[in-house]
């Protein structure tokens, strides 16, 4: 007797209702949702896993929202830029290591000392690896005409997280100002596509106030926009961060790590092959948690390749893994693990998102 889970998997579409039903599903039921989403990944995107050398270029951050540590208002974070050598440094070892994409991520900055540092950065990672290194950025929202200019200095995919799709909690999480705009947020992911990037996007889960059917909205508004890689991780509290207060609202944090496995597995059933990470926030709540993400769907893992003596001060939230490993120590960590849930590495490859490719055909 085929059971509920088992009919709505075999749907070709998920409704709303059908979603909100899969989210909820118990700890015998969830296995059934992650044997069919392992299934089509190896189906579609195949079992290697792509690394993606992220870089923690900077912490200082014009914006505010109250679930980040690195938020303007927290005076006790000290800041940091890291120079061009450095960035080109650690670019040039994520190229020898063939990891052939990196990530570069900070604070929101829109000046143009800022922007133009940017600019600069990319154009040298492009010169110095003979083009052969393809650069993600998530440095927030920025005007189309920086967007442009990045993107012809080398940049092919940008990752801007929605971070909560339902317009009133959005409002809740961020400080009711013209910075902290969900429209204009929105629609920087459609300038994005518009220019040609491979666009991600994502969400946190397990935020305070967050319900299951703002979880299946979520799901249902990157099927909408048609986004071609994702990235999504589990809420963690931050003590210096006005949503601290509510901390006594939460999930305990294995539900929320449970929420976000589903989450994963969904949109690959959903989004059957677009690019997928296995976000660090996991293996803060799991020591195994991005282990355990590749294997229900997702299949792109970030090394962190930041120099170790700035990690203390990119602490998004608590206790954040690997603060202390040099990019050696991550990578063969990392490497070791993959091996280990079976999946192969992509070295040397882009990894593009298959889904992107397809659209462009
Ligand atoms: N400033 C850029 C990129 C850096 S922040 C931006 O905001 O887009 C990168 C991501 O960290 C954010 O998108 C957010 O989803 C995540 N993040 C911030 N605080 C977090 C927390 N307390 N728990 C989990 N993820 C968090
Ligand atoms: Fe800044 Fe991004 Fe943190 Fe918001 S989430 S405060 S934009 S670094």
């Amino acid at each position: 007797m085929p059971n509920i889970i088992d009919e709505l998997l075999n749907k070709e579409s998920f409704t709303r209702e059908d979603l909100i039903i899969l989210l909820q599903a118990d700890a015998v039921q969830r296995q059934q949702i992650y044997t069919k989403a392992a299934a089509i990944k190896e189906e579609y995107v195949g079992k290697k896993v792509y690394f993606r050398g992220l870089i923690e270029f900077s912490n200082i951050c014009a914006k505010n929202c109250y679930y980040c540590g690195i938020r303007r208002g927290n005076k006790k974070v000290e800041r940091y830029y890291l120079t061009e050598q450095e960035v080109v440094d650690a670019a040039l070892y994520a190229w020898k290591e063939q990891y052939a994409s990196l990530v570069i991520q900070a604070g929101e900055r829109s000046d143009h000392t800022h922007t133009r540092n940017i600019t600069s950065l990319l154009r040298r990672i492009h010169h110095e690896t003979n083009g052969e290194m393809h650069i993600t950025l998530s440095l927030g929202e920025q005007s189309e005409e920086t967007l442009r200019e990045w993107f012809d200095a080398g940049a092919h995919r940008y990752l801007l997280r929605i971070e909560e799709t339902d317009q009133a909690l959005y409002r809740k999480l961020h400080p009711n100002d013209k910075t902290h705009d969900f429209t204009t947020r929105l629609n920087c992911l459609y300038t994005l596509r518009k220019i040609g990037y491979q666009v991600g996007t994502g969400v946190m889960i397990g935020l305070p106030f967050q319900t299951i059917e703002n979880l299946a909205d979520d799901l249902i508004f990157f099927r909408d926009i048609d986004i071609d890689m994702a990235g999504m991780g589990p809420y963690i509290e931050h003590e210096d961060t006005p949503l601290w207060e509510y901390r006594d609202l939460l999930l305990p944090r294995e539900e929320r790590f449970n929420l976000t496995m589903k989450m994963i597995a969904l949109l690959r059933i959903m989004m059957k092959d677009i690019n997928i990470a296995a976000t660090t926030a996991m293996q803060a709540i799991d020591p195994v948690g991005r282990e355990k993400a590749l294997k229900v769907g997702a299949n792109v893992t970030m090394p962190n390749l930041t120099p170790v003596k700035y990690r203390e001060g990119y602490l998004l939230y608590e206790d954040k893994p690997c603060v202390d490993e040099e990019a050696d120590e991550c990578k063969n960590c990392l490497e070791a693990r993959i091996k280990l849930s079976g999946d192969d590495i992509g070295y040397g490859e882009w990894g593009d998102s298959v889904h992107f490719r397809g659209r462009r055909k």
